[in-house]
């Protein structure tokens, strides 16, 4: 059971998109909600501009989420992202149901979420890297992802002293 990203951001702005195309990244996976924008919030300018960003790099690009249609269809026509909603993340289907939509393979996928265990568990199991977002507002979160949290705490103490470890 691995529970570690690949790598953590403080927010989806910070990733170096244009070197992982380089290096070979063809599709990228997101979550929604406090990934790229609060809980439940719309999609707004900034999110519309990153994906417009990532679309002229190349990217294909989609939204894995386990909320529901309603939430997560107007969401990717403001972006102009494939989706996947209803995902049952941790389990793999929805990674490689993204996959399957994108037409690439894991090499070839990164996925981007702010929660370890429904984003990043999931996406290990599918055998994709994963990037860790701090979540862009955690007041904003539901009471069964605030437990969840509470849960993550042992493990982003782990993955950090591990990180501080690569790099004193
Ligand atoms: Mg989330």
């Amino acid at each position: 059971m691995n529970l570690f990203p690949e790598r953590f951001f403080d927010s989806v702005d910070e990733v170096p998109f244009q070197s992982e195309y380089e290096s070979g990244v063809r599709g990228i996976v997101f979550d929604i909600d406090n990934t790229l924008v609060p809980h439940g919030a719309p999609a707004d300018d900034h999110a519309a501009a990153l994906f417009g960003k990532l679309q002229d790099i190349g990217f294909r690009t989609c939204l894995i989420s386990n909320n529901h249609e309603q939430r997560v269809r107007p969401f990717a026509e403001r972006v102009g992202a494939l989706f996947e909603c209803d995902a049952g993340k941790p389990l793999k289907r929805g990674y490689l149901k993204a996959m399957e939509l994108m037409r690439t393979s894991p090499e070839e996928t990164l996925f981007i979420g702010d929660q370890i265990l429904t984003d990043v568990w999931g996406a290990n199991r599918a055998g994709i890297r994963s990037f860790l977002i701090r979540p862009v507002s955690r007041d904003t979160d539901p009471l069964q992802v605030k437990l969840k949290r509470i849960l993550e705490i042992p493990v982003l103490f782990f993955f950090r002293r591990r990180e501080q470890r690569k790099n004193p």
